[in-house]
């Protein structure tokens, strides 16, 4: 049990790393008891020092069963092919949100939509995935991404720790992190990389490099002095302070604020850092990496030198980066999700050994909250272009994954005659089958659109513009296909709600074939380590 092995042995060093400094020198001895056991089953949930390791985690021994399983009963390229992988998350991009967004592209080329493709729509092999965490029907990112990136389900709002944890409660984590693909992709020696629109510390992109029992510990001010006297770290310094191989060579996305300390103003915005501790982290970064750089707008980002720079992080907004729509429009320039990958590809492709890379598109999923599909469907329209150019420029040896974390409840409904705008009112057809001459009503005579949120912000729109009879918005007074209208909603709420069912992953690239039919969100990173052979990789560069 190699994998076990080194995910034991890992465990370990993470638990030590986050002890350091804590000063307790009882829970220092505890962790090292750990250190010589490895034995299935006597280290685990139910043992005697309370830990979690994976070796004896249901999620984790199951996804490697179903694994083994396919693998020894199907035709497989043989575990180990796949030299590099990339990793794609649509972050709430549901199969309606796929749906949409294909006829939406189309649409924008002049098309009638429906027989368009996304780029990743094309790969061979595709299945459905189970997206509940382990103590939730709907999730949210936290333990969707650990799942994905870990082979282990948690509870919601944790972040690459087991759910032996307790959510918020420090110590309860503390040798129950979970190791992650681009952890075991590092200590084997391969190149790695994160890519978002959203803050590189919001749940998805954190789960690759950092553990937290609680998501929303990104800087060291929105962390309790209790969890910081316990020894738990913020998220962002995790991302600087990675332990593991020669560092994470590619670091893009937003959030800088959490990376800079309140006492230096940002270069974009006359706002000051988030960090209470004095930490400036950009700094850190090319302190830390001499082959290393630092940049924030997009001017920077493309003048980098991707031959000589080995280790790139670029902060590009103070929060979540723009979103697509809105991206001409950013004062200092950001780069597109495509551009973000492409150079990134151009870095971590000069390693021998290979590269794990992992591509977000964080914003998908806030349009979605805000009940705004036009900005969620060109969010979509951007991975897509994102993953074609990952497409053109990884080699043949390289497993491409596209996926979501989770869902929304996002609708597209009614009749509407083919080519119908997207975005627009419904308008069906006659009964001879041709397009009909006026929108169609519905039982109190009013148009409705074809996209719509079982909840959401997009409720009623205020007394103003209700119909009375229907009481709904008279969708005559709106323009509907504007970028920032809000698609209507069935239950008034603030922020619309992520859903429950599967979503898709579309599989390209050696290991290829393990992404078929329905399938559990952990099973994902089982895939990517028999593909990549990660752990016995790590293991055999550890020793
Ligand atoms: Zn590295």
């Amino acid at each position: 049990m190699k994998l076990n092995a080194i995910v034991l042995a890992m465990t370990t060093a993470i638990a030590a790393l986050a002890l350091t400094g804590c000063g307790d020198d009882g829970e220092n001895g505890a962790v090292g008891a750990t250190g010589p056991a490895g034995q299935n089953g006597t280290n685990g949930q139910n043992g005697n020092d309370g830990r979690d390791h994976t070796a004896v985690n249901q999620w984790f021994t199951q996804g490697q069963a179903t694994v083994a399983n396919a693998s020894e009963t199907s035709v497989s390229d043989p575990k180990g092919r796949a030299k590099n992988i990339i990793l794609f998350v649509g972050d709430g991009m549901g199969v309606s949100t796929l749906t949409a967004a294909r006829i939406y592209q189309g649409q924008q080329r002049g098309e009638s939509g429906e027989e368009n493709r996304l780029s990743f729509e094309t790969f061979p092999y595709s299945g459905l995935v189970k997206t509940y965490s382990s103590n939730q029907q709907t999730p949210d990112s936290a333990p969707t991404m650990s799942a994905i990136v870990s082979g282990v389900k948690t509870k919601d709002g944790i972040i690459s720790v087991s759910d032996a944890a307790i959510r918020g409660n420090c110590t309860s984590g503390q040798g129950n992190e979970v190791m992650s693909a681009l952890e075991l992709a590092e200590i084997a020696g391969m190149s790695t990389g994160v890519v978002s629109t959203a803050r590189l510390t919001h749940a998805t992109p954190a789960a690759t490099y950092s553990h937290s029992v609680e998501r929303n510990w990104e800087s060291d001010r929105d962390m309790p002095q209790a969890a910081l006297d316990a020894g738990c770290h913020d998220i962002a310094s995790q991302l600087i302070d990675f332990p593991y191989g020669d560092g994470i060579e590619v670091a893009l996305g937003g959030g800088r604020s959490y990376f800079m300390p309140n006492t230096v103003t940002d270069p974009e915005y006359a706002r000051a850092g988030r960090r209470n501790d004095g930490r400036n982290l950009t700094t850190e970064w090319t302190s830390k990496y001499s082959d290393g750089a630092y940049v924030w707008n997009r001017e920077q980002f493309l003048a980098v030198d991707t031959s000589t720079t080995h280790h790139l992080l670029g902060l590009f907004e103070n929060s979540h980066m723009q979103y697509e729509a809105d991206r001409a429009d950013d004062a200092a320039g950001e780069p597109s999700l495509a551009e973000m990958t492409s150079r990134a590809l151009d870095v971590l492709k000069q390693n021998d050994k290979g590269y794990f890379l992992m591509v977000e598109a964080g914003r998908i999923d806030h349009a979605h909250h805000a009940g705004n599909a036009s900005r969620a469907l060109q969010d979509t329209v951007a991975l897509s272009e994102a993953v074609r150019v990952a497409m053109e420029k990884a080699d043949n040896d390289t497993l491409i994954l596209v996926t979501a974390d989770h869902s929304h409840v996002f609708t597209i409904a009614g009749y509407p005659v083919r080519g119908n705008p997207i975005l627009g009112l419904v308008r069906g057809v006659d009964d001879s089958g041709e397009a009909a001459a006026t929108y169609t009503t519905d039982s109190n005579g009013m148009p409705y659109t074809t996209l719509g949120y079982a909840n959401g912000p997009g409720f009623g729109f205020g007394s103003d513009a209700m119909n009375t009879d229907s009481y709904r918005p008279d969708l005559n007074l709106y323009n509907v296909t504007d970028v920032d209208y809000r698609q209507e909603a069935t239950v008034p709420m603030d922020s619309e709600t992520h859903a429950g069912e599967d979503v898709a992953v579309y599989a390209r690239g050696p290991g290829a074939q393990l992404v078929t039919g329905s399938v559990e969100q952990n099973l994902l990173f089982h895939v990517m380590n028999y593909a990549g052979d990660l752990a016995a990789r790590a293991e055999a560069n550890q020793n």
